[in-house]
C-alpha cells in the first residue's frame, strides 16, 4: 500500500515530490509526508490526509523562512499499518542520532524485539511505528568513521529484519547519496539525465525519464547525481536490470470522463482488443501465448490446476474455474490466496498454481505464490504491471495488457482477467480435447465481445435511470448461475465498494437456503438472467423474489421478450455463447456500481478505506 517518491538531481526537489506524490495517490493512504535536505540539514513535513493537506503545510512554513529548498528530498504517501493515523507516525521518520530520515512500505514483523533492544542501548521513541525502528536501527549502526556508511549501515540493518519493506534513506552527513531497497513491496528506480526519481511505480517517473530499474528483493541501491551502485545485503554487487517504461502519460489522464472509473469501464472494448491482440491464430483456430508458450506441454498434461486471488481477482479466478473445467477438461479449485497459504495444501505432481492480481504486488497472492513454488508446482501468473513481482517470481504468465487502471474499484482488469483465463483455457483445450473447429468458433465469438460491450456502453443512461431509482435503498442482492454466478459476486462487490451499500452476491438457488429471509417489500435484487442452460431456474428464482415483495432487476439476452413479465426493469446484453458471457453481463453491473456512488455523491476513484495495491497481508 502506499507510495514513495524520491528525488535526487540538479533540480528544486520539493515540486518534483509533490507531483509525485499527487501521481501515487490512487494507491490509497491516510497521511502523506516530505522531507528534504537544505543547507540547514533534513527538513521534514508531515500531514494527516491529503496531499493537497500537506502543500497547504508546506506554503504555511514558507511563508515563515522553511522553504524546504534542496535537490535531493523523499515522500510518502502513508496506509497505516502500525501506530495511529496520525502526524508523528507519518513518514519520513528519523533516528535520534545520525541525522537518518526514512520512507518506508510495508511491514518490519520483528519491530518490537528490535525496538526493545534500542531501548535497551537508549534510543527513545518518538512514534508507534515500526517504521521508526528502521530508522533507528540504521543510525545506531551507522560509523562512517569506522567504514560503515550510509549504504553499509542499511545492508546491516536490513540483515537484521524480518517483513516487507520498500525504503528509502538519507542522512545529514552524506548530503549527496540516496539509498533505497525493497523486500517484498515494490520500488522502481528511474534513471535520468544526471537525475534519480525513486517511487513506488512507474506512474511517478515517466515524467521524468523512461529508463528504470525495478529493484528485486534484497536489493540495495546507492544513488549520488554521478551514478549508481546496486548490491545484495551483503554488499555483493548485483547488476541492475535497466527497463524501458512503456506508459504512455496520457494513458493516466482522465480524457474527458468525470473519474477514472467511468473512463476505465468505457475503455474496456479497446482494452480487451489489447488484451487479445496478436494472440489469436485463425489458420490453426488456436490460441498464441508467449508467455506460456514454453510451458505448454506442461500444461497439456497438468492433472490439477489452482487458481488463487483476492478481492475482485477471485472473482475472475472463479469463472477461469468454470472455463478450464468446461473448455480444457482440467480437474479446477479457485482459492483466496490467504487461505491457500494456511492452510496446508496439498501439491501434487502435475499441479499448476496460477496467481491472479492486477498489481502483481497483492502480498497474500504473492505469499500463496511462494508457497505453492515451494512445494514444487509450475507457478503462472496472470498480471496486468509488467515487471511487477508477480510476473517476475512465476515460470511464466501471461500479462493483461489493459494499460494502468487507477480506479481503486477494478474494471477493466477484471475483463481483462477473465478474457486471459479465457485463453489460456483454449490454449489448454485445443491441446487436449478439443477439435480445431469447436475452438475456432469461440474464438471468433471472443474478438465480438469487444463490439457487443460497446452495444452494452451506448445504453448506459438508461442503466444509470434504472440504478438511480433503488439508489436510496440499503440493501441489495445480486444473484445469477453457472458461469454469472462469481458476475453476481463481482456486482455485489462493486456496489459495497464503492457506493458504501450493503449488496450480497451468491448463487441464484443458494437464496432460499437462507438468504430468501432478508427480502422484503422493495428490496433490489438484481437476476443475471441471459439465455443459457440454467435460465428456467432462474426465472423460477425471480418468481420467488418477486412473490416476497422484492424489485427484480435483471441482466437478460436481447430478444428475450419473456423477462419483462417477471422483472420490472430489463437491461439487454447481446447473445453469447454461455462461456464468454461473463465478459458481457459485468458491464450493466459495473456501471451500475458507478452510478449509485455518483448519486450518493462519493469520492469514486478513492473510496473510504480502499486501497488500489493491497501489499500487506
Ligand atoms: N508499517 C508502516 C507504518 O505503519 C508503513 C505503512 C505503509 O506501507 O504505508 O507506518
Amino acid at each position: 500500500m502506499c507510495g514513495i517518491v524520491a528525488y535526487i538531481g540538479q533540480k528544486d526537489a520539493k515540486p518534483i515530490l509533490l507531483e509525485g506524490l499527487k501521481l501515487l495517490e490512487y494507491r490509497g493512504y491516510d497521511s502523506a509526508g516530505v522531507a528534504v535536505l537544505t543547507d540547514a540539514g533534513v527538513e521534514v513535513a508531515r500531514a494527516v490526509g491529503r496531499v493537497a493537506v500537506l502543500e497547504d503545510k508546506l506554503e504555511q512554513q514558507a511563508k515563515s523562512g522553511k522553504a524546504f529548498a534542496g535537490t535531493l528530498g523523499m515522500a510518502h504517501t502513508r496506509w497505516a499499518t502500525h501506530g495511529g493515523v496520525t502526524e508523528i507516525n507519518a513518514h519520513p521518520h528519523q533516528d535520534d542520532q545520525a541525522g537518518i530520515a526514512i520512507v518506508h512500505n510495508g511491514i518490519i514483523e520483528n519491530y518490537a524485539a528490535l525496538r526493545k533492544l534500542l531501548e535497551e542501548k537508549g534510543h527513545t521513541f518518538q512514534t508507534e511505528t515500526d517504521t521508526e525502528v528502521l530508522a533507528m536501527l540504521i543510525g545506531e549502526l551507522y560509523a562512517p568513521s569506522e567504514g560503515v556508511d550510509l549504504e553499509k549501515a542499511v545492508q546491516a540493518a536490513l540483515r537484521e529484519v524480518t517483513g516487507a519493506y520498500a525504503i528509502v534513506v538519507m542522512c545529514a552527513q552524506e548530503p549527496d547519496v540516496l539509498v533505497c531497497a525493497r523486500k517484498g513491496s515494490p520500488l522502481i528506480v528511474g534513471v535520468g539525465n544526471g537525475e534519480y526519481v525513486v517511487a513506488s511505480d512507474a506512474s511517478a517517473i515517466v515524467r521524468h525519464t523512461t529508463q528504470a530499474i525495478p529493484l528485486d528483493d534484497y536489493n540495495v541501491c546507492r544513488i549520488t547525481r554521478e551514478g549508481f551502485r546496486t548490491s545484495d545485503l551483503q554488499d555483493e554487487q548485483v547488476s541492475p536490470k535497466v527497463m524501458q517504461i512503456e506508459m504512455d502519460l496520457e494513458e493516466i489522464e482522465l480524457g474527458g470522463f468525470t473519474h477514472y472509473m467511468q473512463k476505465e469501464i468505457f475503455e474496456q472494448p479497446a482494452s480487451m482488443r489489447n488484451t487479445l491482440r496478436g494472440r489469436i491464430d485463425h489458420n490453426e483456430g488456436k490460441v498464441v501465448l508467449g508467455g506460456v508458450a514454453g510451458f505448454a506441454k506442461e500444461l497439456v498434461k497438468a492433472k490439477r490446476v489452482i487458481l488463487t486471488a483476492q478481492g475482485t481477482a477471485l472473482h475472475s479466478a472463479m469463472i477461469g474455474e468454470y472455463l478450464l473445467e468446461d473448455l480444457a477438461k482440467v480437474p479446477t479449485e479457485c482459492e483466496y490466496a490467504s487461505e491457500f497459504r494456511y492452510r496446508n495444501p496439498i501439491i501434487e505432481d502435475g499441479t499448476v498454481v496460477v496467481a491472479i492480481s492486477q498489481s502483481g504486488e497483492t502480498a497474500d497472492t504473492l505469499a500463496a505464490l511462494g508457497e505453492a513454488k515451494d512445494r514444487g508446482a509450475l507457478a503462472l501468473g496472470v498480471v496486468n504491471a509488467v515487471g511487477s513481482t508477480i510476473a517476475r517470481e512465476t515460470d511464466a504468465g501471461v500479462y493483461l495488457r489493459v494499460g494502468p487502471e487507477i480506479g481503486v474499484a477494478s474494471t477493466k482488469a477484471f475483463l481483462g482477467q477473465v478474457t486471459v483465463l479465457t485463453l489460456i483455457s483454449l490454449f489448454m483445450g485445443r491441446r487436449r480435447f478439443m477439435s480445431q473447429v469447436e475452438c475456432e468458433q469461440l474464438l471468433t465469438e471472443l474478438e465480438r465481445v469487444p463490439t457487443k460491450i460497446e452495444s452494452i456502453l451506448a445504453q448506459a443512461d438508461e442503466i444509470r435511470k434504472v440504478t438511480e431509482k433503488y439508489v436510496t435503498k440499503e440493501n441489495w442482492l445480486f444473484l445469477g448461475r453457472g458461469y454469472n454466478y462469481p458476475v453476481a459476486m463481482e456486482g455485489a462487490l462493486k456496489l459495497k465498494e464503492i457506493s458504501y451499500i450493503h449488496a450480497e452476491g451468491m448463487p441464484a438457488a443458494e437464496m432460499k437456503h437462507g438468504p430468501i429471509a432478508l427480502i422484503t417489500d422493495g428490496m433490489p435484487a438484481v437476476f443475471i438472467a441471459n439465455r443459457g442452460a440454467q435460465y428456467e431456474k432462474v426465472i423460477s428464482n425471480i418468481e420467488e423474489v418477486r412473490s416476497r415483495g422484492g424489485h427484480v432487476i435483471a441482466i437478460a439476452t436481447e430478444g428475450d421478450d419473456r423477462i419483462g413479465n417477471v422483472a420490472e426493469d430489463v437491461i439487454y446484453v447481446p447473445d453469447i455463447p454461455e462461456p464468454l458471457s461473463p465478459l458481457l453481463t459485468v458491464v450493466p453491473l459495473q456501471l451500475m456500481a458507478y452510478y449509485a456512488a455518483v448519486a450518493r455523491g462519493h469520492d469514486v476513484d478513492k473510496p473510504r478505506n480502499l486501497a488500489k495495491s493491497v501489499t500487506v497481508e
